[in-house]
């Protein structure tokens, strides 16, 4: 059987690194067998995906020199290739379970499954939901559909015994069936869950190898029981082991770097971000570092694949970065490559408009724009100092800011004069003196320089994220209960109490 390899990302936020990580390794497998990689976007999370991100995973993978052969953009025998345009496909699958009594109509409220939630928590059980709607009649389904009582669709996952697959990573991969929830299948807008739609069309695209993060691993045991439902012969599953961050923690926005726009925008070379990625969990023979991506094709084996925790640290993949230009990029050809990535005509001319009453001299762009070309700011406790609080304050300050950010869903010029303006007054500090001085400082690396917001704009989303989170990390960080209690009271909209405890 030809081998046939996917990657289904969501799109709900920014293109992760471990969508490039996952994609890489797909492609590397269906090279090195004469496969097909497809692409399926996996937008079946109705309030979460957005289209703007669909966009930015073609980008990114394209920005790294990953293709595929099948998907969005490109068509293929299998299409379409975004789940929203096959919903009628889950349907008709899920009303072939419900016939042959391998899944059921559920009529519970969130407020039920609160309820049940909690207290399932009390008594330290594993299972969210009771499974209270699992044996009602045909009698009172029919007099719950008469009174429109919205439904979903739930799996009847076995109550005894375990589920038991093969990883051809792993290993024999064992489970109890009764740690494992009723999974919903098809919610109440009729559109299915993860679940369902990635197994249905993981089937119908023929896909023969399931290689996916070990952060799914706690979903395959249901995927392999609805592969056993619609008796059809489950792909092979290989989990590979998962992004950590150089503290030993997954890897994640709130910490770390983790757009594949960030390294693009900080000046790595593509090449060398893709052989960087290929060391996460995978080890060439002879523990080589360096290869190209048709050496890695051509010498493939899964067995070389670890089954622990990859650790991705920046200063490893600025070291190799370096090799790469070292060797890759001959001296005649490095400007060519610098000013393709940031000093080319559009960028530099979307800086004029912020520079132009501001200079007194050429070189004086340079004094005012150098942090749009810097990669590691140089921060001082005079730049981050804030008149009204201490440092502990000035990281809060900063911390909200993120999470301001983040539920306007702006981190353009427009979003951040919003979050700043309701930070500062959540804070009861000057919007001006306090929060956007300590702005600048943060971004810039300068306690004045061109426009704030509009410097924003520019420097983008991803950069933005990332000296935020660094500038909190020089003030010291944020303890896990001072953040914690820091969330509660942001959400409460009441930070005296917050204010208060910094001050004690
Ligand atoms: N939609 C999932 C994701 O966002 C797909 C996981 C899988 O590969 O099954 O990564």
């Amino acid at each position: 059987m030809p081998v046939r390899v996917r990657i289904a990302p969501s799109p709900t936020g920014d293109p992760h690194v471990g969508t490039a990580y996952m994609a890489l390794f797909n492609m590397i497998f269906a090279r090195h067998h004469g496969g097909k990689f497809i692409l399926r976007i996996e937008d079946t999370d109705q309030t979460r995906s957005r289209p703007e991100y669909e966009q930015n995973i073609y980008e990114a993978l394209k920005w790294c020199g990953i293709h595929w052969d099948e998907g969005p953009g490109i068509g293929g025998d299998y299409g379409p290739y975004r789940q929203s345009e096959r919903t009628d496909i889950y349907r008709k699958y899920v009303a072939e379970l419900l016939a042959s009594g391998k899944a059921y109509k559920c009529f519970c409220t969130a407020e039920d499954l609160v309820e049940m939630r909690e207290i399932s928590k009390a008594q330290g059980g594993k299972q969210g939901y009771d499974r209270r709607c699992r044996n009602l009649s045909p009698q009172e389904i029919e007099e719950r559909e008469a009174k429109g009582m919205p439904y979903v669709i739930r799996l009847k996952v076995p109550l005894t015994g375990e589920c038991v697959y093969h990883d051809a990573i792993k290993g024999r991969i064992t489970c109890p069936w009764a740690d494992i929830d009723d999974q919903v299948l098809l919610k109440s807008d009729a559109f299915p869950t993860y679940h369902l739609a990635n197994v249905v069309d993981d089937h119908l695209m023929g896909i023969t190898h399931v290689i996916r993060g070990d952060e799914w691993m706690s979903s395959t045991p249901k995927h392999v029981l609805l592969y056993e439902h619609f008796g059809w012969e489950p792909p092979t599953f290989m989990h590979m082991p998962l992004l950590l961050g150089t503290d030993g923690k997954k890897l994640s926005k709130r910490r770390n770097p983790t757009s594949i726009f960030y390294y693009r925008d900080t000046g790595f070379l593509p090449e060398a971000f893709i052989n960087f990625l290929t060391l996460m969990g995978y080890s060439m023979t002879g523990d080589r570092e360096i290869y190209s991506l048709e050496e890695i094709v051509k010498e493939f084996d899964a067995k070389r694949i670890g089954v622990s925790g990859a650790v991705f640290d920046i200063n490893k993949l600025e070291w190799l970065n370096q090799q790469y230009l070292i060797n890759n990029i001959p001296e005649d050809k490095l400007w060519e490559r610098i000013r393709e990535w940031s000093f080319n005509d559009p960028f530099i001319k979307k800086l004029m408009p912020l520079v132009h009453t501001r200079i007194k001299t050429f070189s004086e762009f340079m004094e005012l724009c150098d942090f749009f070309f810097i990669a590691h700011m140089k921060y001082t406790h005079e730049l981050l100092e804030i008149k009204d609080g201490n440092e502990q304050m000035a990281a809060a300050i900063l911390q909200t800011i993120i999470w301001r950010l983040d539920e306007l869903e702006d981190w353009g010029s427009h979003g951040m004069h919003t979050a700043s303006k309701d930070v500062a007054e959540a804070f009861s500090v000057n919007h001006k003196k306090t929060v956007m001085r300590l702005l600048f400082g943060s971004l810039m690396g300068k306690q004045q320089g061109p426009p704030l917001f509009d410097s924003v704009e520019i420097l983008g989303k991803d950069r933005t994220r990332v000296r935020l989170l660094g500038a909190i990390e020089f003030l010291g960080g944020i303890s896990n209960k001072n953040l914690s209690l820091l969330k509660k009271s942001w959400d409460e909209k009441n930070l005296a109490a917050f204010k208060e405890k910094l001050q004690k």
